[in-house]
C-alpha cells in the first residue's frame, strides 16, 4: 500500500497551492458528532499480537504475493477453526473452497498459471429478509517479500490489518445469533502489485454486484501518521454514502482513540477499496497512515502499537456490525458534500505537527503550510460551515502538507 502520506505533486504546484484563495459562502449545517459516545474496545493487545508475530515473523519470508503460502495456510486454518464457511466454492470441499486464484494471462496453451489467491469465508446473516445482502470485511496479506538482500517483514502493511480481521471474524462467528446481513471475511492477495487480488475479486464476485451494500478494508492500523504522536485511525470514504456518516457518529469512538474522517481524494487509489469505489460500491478505508518505516525492512513486529491496533480492532467490529444490522443499507452517491469532520481532522494534523515542530525540525515553508491548514480549518471550525471551493482549496493544501512534511 501507498499510504496517507503519500501524493503526486509537483513542487511548482505546492508553491501556488499555498498563495492561492477562495471566497467563502454558507453551506448546510452539520451533524455533529456526539463525543460522548465512547466504548471500550473487547480487543486486548494479546488478541492481535501473535497474528501479528506470526506473519511478520522472518520465516513468513515477506509475504511476497503469489508466493506467501504459509500465511495463507494460516488464515485458511483459522477460518475454519472459526467455524466459518468457505466462500468461493460449494462444489469444493476443504481448505480449496477458500480460495479464489488470481490467474496470470493465459499462455500459448491457453493455460493460465496461478499469479495469486485471494481468501474467503462467509458467516451467513440470520436475517431471511437481509441475509442476500453482503457486508465485506478485507485486508490484504501480501507484501513485498525480500528486496536488495532485504526482507520486508510488512508488521504494520499488512499484517496488522489480518490481525484485525481473524479477531472479528472469530468474534462474530462465535455470537449466538449472526447478525441480519452476511458478512464476507476477505483477505486479499497482490495488494502489492497495482490491486490485482481485489480487482480479480470486484470483477468476479461470488454474489450479484447490487447485493454487495458495503466494502471496508483495513491497511496499516498499528502505527501512526509520520510517527506523530496522534492517538487517531483515518476513516475514509463515508462521503460517498451519507448514511455511512450516520453509522460512524452512532457507534463512536473507543476510549483512547480518536475517528478521524477524510475524504478518498486527498489520498487517491492506495488500497483495496480501489476496485469498489470504481464500481459505485459504498466502502469505507481504515488507516492510521504512513509512517516512517512505511516499505522498509524496519516495519517489524517489535515496534507496533498493540493497544492501538486492539482500538481499532474494536472499532472495526463495531462499525461492521452496526452496518450489518441497520435497517438501512448505505447508497453511493456522487453528489459531496463538504464534510467539517474533514477539517476537524486536518486542523488536528497541523495541530500536532506544530506542537511537534521542534523535534521535527520543520523548515520555514512547511510551518508556513502547516500554519495555514491550521489557521483556515480553525476558520471553517468557528464558522462551523465549508464550501465546496474551500474544501477542494483544503484539499490541496493538505496534500502539500502530507507530501512537505512525511
Ligand atoms: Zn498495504
Amino acid at each position: 500500500m501507498d499510504g496517507i502520506g503519500s501524493t503526486r505533486l509537483t513542487s511548482g504546484g505546492l508553491l501556488l497551492l499555498l498563495v492561492a484563495a477562495c471566497p467563502a459562502a454558507e453551506a448546510p449545517s452539520e451533524r455533529a458528532i456526539d463525543p460522548s459516545v465512547r466504548f471500550d474496545s473487547e480487543y486486548q493487545a494479546g488478541d492481535v499480537r501473535p497474528h501479528v508475530e506470526f506473519l511478520a515473523d522472518p520465516a513468513r519470508g515477506g509475504r511476497p504475493g503469489g508466493k506467501a503460502d504459509a500465511a495463507a495456510d494460516y488464515i485458511v486454518e483459522r477460518f475454519q477453526q472459526y467455524g466459518l464457511k468457505p466462500l468461493f466454492s460449494q462444489k469444493q470441499s476443504g481448505r480449496d473452497a477458500y480460495f479464489q486464484i488470481v490467474p496470470e494471462a493465459t499462455d500459448e496453451t491457453g493455460e493460465a498459471a496461478v499469479m495469486g489467491r485471494n481468501i474467503g469465508a462467509v458467516l451467513p446473516g440470520s436475517d431471511p429478509q437481509l441475509n442476500d445482502e453482503v457486508i465485506i470485511l478485507s485486508a490484504h496479506y501480501d507484501h513485498l517479500g525480500m528486496r536488495g538482500g532485504a526482507l520486508f517483514a510488512g508488521a504494520d502493511d499488512n499484517a496488522s490489518g489480518v490481525a484485525m480481521l481473524l479477531e472479528v471474524a472469530e468474534r462474530l462467528a462465535k455470537q449466538k445469533t449472526a447478525p441480519k446481513r452476511t458478512i464476507a471475511f476477505v483477505a486479499f492477495d497482490l495488494e502489492e502489485r497495482m490491486l490485482f487480488g481485489s480487482q480479480w475479486f470486484a470483477a468476479h464476485l461470488p454474489w450479484p454486484e447490487k447485493n454487495v451494500k458495503l466494502f471496508t478494508t483495513a491497511d496499516m492500523i498499528g502505527r501512526s501518521l509520520g510517527n506523530l504522536d496522534l492517538p487517531a485511525v483515518f476513516v475514509l470514504g463515508s462521503e460517498y454514502a451519507p448514511h455511512l456518516k450516520n453509522v460512524l457518529d452512532d457507534v463512536g469512538e473507543p476510549e483512547g482513540l480518536e475517528v478521524a474522517r477524510l475524504g478518498i481524494d486527498l489520498i487517491g487509489t492506495r488500497s483495496d477499496y480501489g476496485p469498489f469505489r470504481d464500481r459505485k460500491i459504498p466502502f469505507l478505508f481504515f488507516s492510521t497512515g504512513q509512517s516512517d518505516v512505511y516499505h522498509t525492512p524496519r516495519d517489524v513486529p517489535e515496534t507496533i502499537d498493540y493497544e492501538k491496533l486492539a482500538r481499532v480492532t474494536g472499532l472495526v467490529d463495531r462499525i461492521v456490525v452496526a452496518a450489518a444490522n441497520d435497517g438501512v443499507a448505505p447508497e453511493w452517491t456522487d453528489e459531496l458534500q463538504p464534510n467539517l469532520d474533514e477539517a476537524r481532522t486536518l486542523n488536528r494534523i497541523a495541530t500536532r505537527l506544530l506542537d511537534e515542530a521542534e523535534n521535527r525540525r520543520l523548515g520555514a515553508l512547511q510551518l508556513l503550510t502547516i500554519g495555514q491548514a491550521k489557521s483556515r480549518t480553525q476558520g471553517i471550525l468557528d464558522r462551523g460551515t465549508m464550501t465546496a471551493d474551500e474544501r477542494s482549496w483544503l484539499v490541496r493544501l493538505s496534500q502539500v502538507m502530507l507530501i512537505s512534511v512525511f
